[in-house]
């Protein structure tokens, strides 16, 4: 990994196909994911965005597509949900149901009495995938990354995706590198420049995946050993280039 450049990012290139985390990049984190609104300004300009790009503008989130729907409503993007495991190509497109994995109902029950020995540990289920959030129990950081290790010998087909405050157990088939490299395959998104904007661990993916296809990663915030060619300081100044690109 190379050192991310001191430079701002570029204004918003027109030519470009534009790939935006939510949480830690348009929103700040709360104390329950639940609890997040996006600013209705922002989604506008986002909105203006997308008619400036002719459509070639997707979100990409570890949250499952019905909660982008109903955090950006009444804007519908097109969109890849639970870090790419949900692919909606286009704004029209109905979201596949995201039905629970077998690996899942298993899975939750031991979480669930793990959070019960550590108070504050969260267990969020979201079909697909399964997250224990210690935001409100920093104390049990190293038990949260134990127990979730300790369930992979026996969960083929999935993989650890540590994120901030969070570690998330999902299906190895996908990342948001696999989601960009579906989405610039297809109308509106191909021939354009991809620009990916997240702020965590699992936007490396989408950062490598931007690089590859001849285009670039945004990192939001300050952290070590980024694949991003160009940061912004916090939720704030990504708002402010949000705001000049809409304009
Ligand atoms: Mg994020």
């Amino acid at each position: 990994m190379s050192d991310v450049s001191p430079s701002p990012p570029p204004a918003l290139d027109a030519a470009c196909a534009l790939f935006l985390d939510v949480d830690g990049t348009l929103v700040g984190f709360a104390a329950q994911p639940e609890d997040v609104r996006l600013p209705p300004q922002v989604r506008d300009w986002i909105a203006r965005i997308g008619e400036r790009l002719h459509g070639a503008l997707a979100l990409v989130s570890g949250r499952p597509l019905a909660q982008l729907d109903h955090l950006f409503a009444p804007l519908r993007l097109p969109a890849a949900g639970l870090h790419g495991a949900q692919l909606r190509r286009s704004a029209g497109e109905t979201p596949q149901p995201a039905e629970t994995a077998q690996w899942l109902h298993d899975l939750h029950l031991q979480a669930m009495r793990f959070a019960h020995a550590h108070p504050g540990v969260r267990v969020e289920t979201k079909g697909q995938a399964l997250a224990l959030h210690w935001r409100n129990a920093p104390a049990a950081a190293q038990a949260v990354a134990a127990f979730a290790r300790a369930q992979l010998p026996s969960l083929p087909g999935v993989r650890l995706q540590p994120g901030n405050h969070v570690v998330e157990l999902v299906s190895a088939d996908h990342d948001k590198g696999s989601a960009v490299t579906a989405l610039m395959g297809m109308a509106p998104f191909a021939g354009r420049m991809p620009v990916f904007v997240g702020d965590d661990l699992t936007d490396e993916h989408g950062f490598a995946a931007a690089a590859r296809l001849g285009g670039y990663g945004i990192l939001v915030g300050d952290r070590g050993g980024s694949q991003a060619r160009y940061r912004l300081d916090d939720v704030a100044a990504m708002h402010d280039w949000l705001r000049a690109g809409a304009a």
